[in-house]
């Protein structure tokens, strides 16, 4: 199977602003932000998509979130207050099938989505 986009990304064989690295996930900024800030969190391991994570990647999915928060610290988010979106699937907007949670922040966001 072709290595996703992502994956050429942790490889650094595509560039990425990187803010954040461990050994089980990455954040970068988007190439195309929708906000004033617009970061991606992505596992290292390739999964596709949200509905397609296994049991076995219960841990995985949660150091995703945990470090979603981690970076919003970072970029001093917390107090003003952020969002993260994960988009699954044709409907959901999908566009890159490496599992990525946006975190969004910098601005008011408008419920509900579009
Ligand atoms: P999705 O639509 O799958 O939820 O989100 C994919 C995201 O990846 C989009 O927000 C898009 O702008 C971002 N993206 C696509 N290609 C690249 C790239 O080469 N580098 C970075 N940093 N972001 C990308």
């Amino acid at each position: 199977m072709s290595r996703t986009l992502f994956e050429k990304i942790v490889a650094r064989e595509i560039p990425a602003q990187i803010i954040h690295e461990d050994d089980l996930a990455l954040a970068f900024h988007d190439i195309h932000p929708q906000a004033p800030v617009h970061v991606l969190v992505i596992p290292k391991k390739p999964i596709p998509r949200i509905a397609e994570a296994c049991e076995s990647d219960q841990a995985l999915l949660g150091h995703l979130m945990w470090t979603a928060a981690r970076v919003a610290e970072k970029l001093e988010l917390t107090a003003g207050g952020y969002r993260l979106v994960i988009n699954n699937g044709a409907n959901g907007g999908e566009t890159v099938p490496h599992l990525h949670c946006h975190l969004l922040g910098g601005r008011p966001m408008a419920w509900p989505p579009g």
